[in-house]
């Protein structure tokens, strides 16, 4: 594989481009492999890297049905932040900004990790004891987190209306200066690339159908649309589609899947200098390199696999960022779209051995797990890789839905998740 440099981007300039491989392989699938992944997104190329940097093991496929990162990963609205209140939730969050910060180094391909702040907005008393109660949590923990006054908030986001006289006033903000965004799609093919380099197959168009289990019960491989796979471990990364790939294994899944959307408007000059999400009226808004805004907004109240959501929560979302930035009400709305979320009951993702022997899973990051994938990948790989979790994802095991040890992240954002 050809890197990327300085030097290489000359070269190729002098000559047409012509020099340029492909940036990943697409093999014929081998008959086994050591490992594989079902799902390209993000956290899927992400374990198989891992797997391949960090353990030595790159007889692995990754196995997707669609185009990689045409899930989740090619979908979300792209904030990074690691201000979480538990502190299992603040280690496994933060180590991924950590390797965010390094990781288009790491990879050598420009994944756009831009830190450019992650401001979250108070509207009443209630958000105001909540944001505070997690500066004061993420501060024990060395997560940075702190408050800004509503004229501090303005003179960081300029656009913000801090006028009193509002439907969601602003009473001040909690802000993470390390937090920001990455460009989505530079991710996954980041990461594939790396991983290819590394030996690892990425299959696209291939859907897995089935698993099969030996009759000792231990996975041995998996059926997909161009024939049966043998394998000596699975790692399951379908995030919505969790439970269907899951209950091939004849393992039931804490996940319900809901759809959540995204939209942009056209591209303007910039004008937006950070990433501001107001959790209570449920809005986040930043602007992407082309000028366009990248809004998010909450779930569908009610379960689906469908990629499109409903018309209302976007209708609320609008009028409020309207509220919020008066300059953007005659902005008009280019694309819309939504990914199926995969939701826990404590809202915290689940990455884990499973009872099935040699059957791993990695899921359940529901509505915020884009800013996770490079911290997911590498201690997913290493629970793969010795058959135990990493001291950062222990806490985040399956069985917790039966022993009651939840990480409610849900309950401690105090918003409908
Ligand atoms: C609109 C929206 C906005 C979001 N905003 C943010 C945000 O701002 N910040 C943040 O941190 N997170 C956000 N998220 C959440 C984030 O996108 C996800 O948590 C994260 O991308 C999950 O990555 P993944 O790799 O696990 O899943 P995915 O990228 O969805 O990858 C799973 C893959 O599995 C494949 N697959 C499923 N079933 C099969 C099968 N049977 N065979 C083969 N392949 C299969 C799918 O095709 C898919 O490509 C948002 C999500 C959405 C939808």
């Amino acid at each position: 594989m050809r890197r990327f440099s300085a030097f290489a981007l000359a070269r190729e300039a002098m000559r047409g481009h012509s020099g340029w491989t492909e940036q990943w392989a697409s093999p014929e699938p081998r008959k086994t492999y050591d490992v594989v992944i079902v799902g390209a997104g993000g956290h899927g190329l992400a374990t198989a890297y891992y797997l391949a940097k960090e353990h030595g093991i790159t007889d692995i496929a990754v196995i997707e049905k669609g185009w990689l990162g045409g899930g989740n990963t090619g979908r979300n609205t792209t904030i990074i932040r690691s201000n979480y209140l538990y502190d299992e939730s603040a280690a496994l969050y933060d180590h991924a900004v950590t390797l965010w910060e390094g990781l288009s180094q790491d990879l050598n391909y420009n994944v756009m990790f831009s830190p450019r702040g992650v401001l979250m907005l108070s509207h009443n008393e209630h958000d105001r004891q909540g944001a505070q109660r997690h500066i004061h949590a993420n501060r024990l923990n060395g997560v940075d987190n702190e408050w800004l006054t509503p004229d501090e908030c303005k003179a960081y986001c300029p656009p913000l209306n801090i006028s009193a006289n509002t439907r969601y006033p602003v009473i001040g903000g909690a802000l993470q200066r390390r937090g920001g965004t990455a460009r989505h799609d530079a991710v996954a093919w980041g990461y594939a690339r790396a991983a290819s380099a590394r030996g690892v197959h990425v299959l696209q168009n291939t859907t897995v159908t089935g698993i099969r289990r030996s009759a000792d019960g231990r996975v041995a491989g998996v059926e997909t649309t161009r024939g049966f796979i043998g394998a000596r471990k699975v790692g399951v990364v379908a995030a919505g589609n969790t439970s269907v790939v899951m209950d091939m294994a004849g393992v039931r899944m804490p996940i319900e899947s809901y759809p959540l959307q995204a939209v942009v408007s056209e591209p303007v000059k910039p004008c937006f200098p950070c990433v501001v999400m107001s959790n209570t009226v449920h809005a986040y808004v930043s602007q992407s390199d082309k000028g366009e805004l990248v809004i998010g907004a909450g779930t569908d109240q009610y379960p689906s696999y469908s990629q499109t959501g409903s018309l209302s929560i976007f209708n609320h979302t609008l009028d409020a960022i309207a509220e919020m930035f008066p300059i953007f009400r005659r902005m008009r709305m280019l694309r819309t779209w939504g990914g199926i979320v995969d939701v826990t009951p404590d809202r915290s993702p689940i990455l884990s051995k499973t009872p099935v022997p040699g059957l791993y899973v990695n899921c359940g990051w529901g509505t915020g797990g884009f800013k996770a994938t490079p911290g997911s990948g590498h201690v997913f790989a290493h629970t793969i890789a010795r058959d135990e979790p990493h001291p950062i994802n222990a806490a985040f095991s399956l069985d917790r839905f039966e022993t009651g040890r939840f990480i409610d992240e849900a309950a401690a954002a105090a918003v409908a998740h």
